[in-house]
């Protein structure tokens, strides 16, 4: 629901100031479904809203299950928008979605599904925290909760930044969804002024960084936004990050076989790391495994997953030269639920 549109239709209807608080209270801490659920207001009020203002503004279209119960929801926009959102389930418990902030993506990495969708537009505060609320739903009536949410599904979230900003205070807020903001975290691909004003900001949620390479010339193959904002742009942004924070930032390296996953590679992320005191302190590199991607758009790059064994000799080498490194768990491969493959299935069908 768009609390701004809540707030004047309320307005509107003469209704006294702390309705808004009850329905936002019904939606984001009690998870209801829809106007008809919320009891404590009155019935005619219920149904005024429910002809005024959709409860939702996110369709949910289609639930994608994995057999390790992990979960793929895609959603349709008001205007007819498709995005994603994953549901992962871990062995400890935690229970972690994973957000779009845009409908595509501005940035286009060579290897990520989608880029390739191009760009459509960026989501609300509203559309972002929905996705959230949409698993929520589904886990309460198991008796479980949404533990962490990452920003790191569809688009570019410091292109997005106000809304974005605003939907980690949605869940944040303690009469409300209250998710802690240590259990949230943010990745981006590496835009300077955004990861500047994430440094600034008086909160405690995660920075994770797509870093994916260590030289501006593979990186920039990669990563077209590394044409703006080059390593020696970033690298000391991220330090800076850091210091004022002392928080543990995530490195996130996409292993791409024969491209950026040899031994040379390794020693080469871990002398940039080194030379950066700060990162060196207080990081940890997330090795992912690339997910194929299966689109027609006839994107000039093709990329495969690492071997086994180029895998084992990367993580000997940082072991090695005592970087802090952990594999991202694969997970609902079976669904294709990386983040980077989110909506195009669905889109490339259509
Ligand atoms: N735009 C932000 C956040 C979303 S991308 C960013 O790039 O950081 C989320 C993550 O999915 C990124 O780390 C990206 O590298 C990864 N990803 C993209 N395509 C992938 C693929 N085909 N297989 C595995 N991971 C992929
Ligand atoms: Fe956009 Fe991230 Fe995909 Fe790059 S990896 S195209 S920044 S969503």
């Amino acid at each position: 629901m768009d609390l701004d549109k809540l707030q004047t239709t309320l307005e509107e209807l003469g209704q006294p100031a702390y309705r808004f608080k009850q329905i936002k209270l019904a939606m984001y801490r009690d998870l209801k479904e829809g106007f008809d659920a919320i009891e404590n207001i009155p019935m005619a009020l219920r149904q005024d809203l429910d002809r005024l203002l959709p409860f939702n503004e996110l369709i949910l279209k289609t639930e994608q299950k994995s057999l390790d119960g992990s979960g793929k929801n895609l959603f349709f926009t008001c205007d007819d928008l498709a995005i994603e959102s994953v549901l992962i389930k871990h062995g400890d418990g935690s229970r972690t979605v994973c957000v779009s902030t845009e409908a595509g993506c501005q940035i286009d990495c060579s290897f990520c599904a989608t880029g390739h969708l191009g760009f459509k537009r960026v989501l609300t505060q509203f559309e972002i925290a929905e996705q959230v609320l949409s698993f929520a739903r589904e886990l309460k009536a198991k008796g479980e909760k949404v533990t962490n949410v990452v920003f790191m599904g569809m688009g570019e979230p410091f292109l997005n930044y106000d809304n974005v900003k605003q939907a980690i205070l949605l869940l944040n807020d303690k009469d409300g969804f209250n998710l802690g903001q240590r259990r949230i975290s943010v990745s981006t691909s590496g835009i300077v002024p955004g990861i500047e004003r994430f440094t600034a900001e008086d909160w405690q949620v995660n920075l994770a960084i797509s870093l994916h390479a260590s030289s501006n010339v593979l990186r920039s193959r990669l990563m077209p936004i590394n044409k703006t904002y080059p390593l020696e742009k970033l690298m000391p942004t991220l330090d800076a990050y850091v210091a004022k924070t002392n928080r543990k930032l995530m490195i996130e390296y996409l292993l791409l076989g024969e491209l950026n996953d040899s031994s040379r590679n390794a020693d080469a992320l871990a002398d940039l790391i080194h030379r950066y005191e700060e990162v060196l302190r207080l990081s940890v590199v997330n090795l992912i495994i690339y997910n194929p991607v299966n689109d027609s758009s006839g994107h000039p790059d093709r990329f495969k997953a690492p071997r086994p064994a180029s895998l084992r000799a990367f993580e000997e080498v940082l072991t090695k030269r005592e970087i802090a490194w952990t594999r991202r768990a694969s997970f609902g491969g079976d669904i294709s639920g990386a983040c980077g493959q989110l909506a195009g299935e669905e889109v490339s069908k259509e």
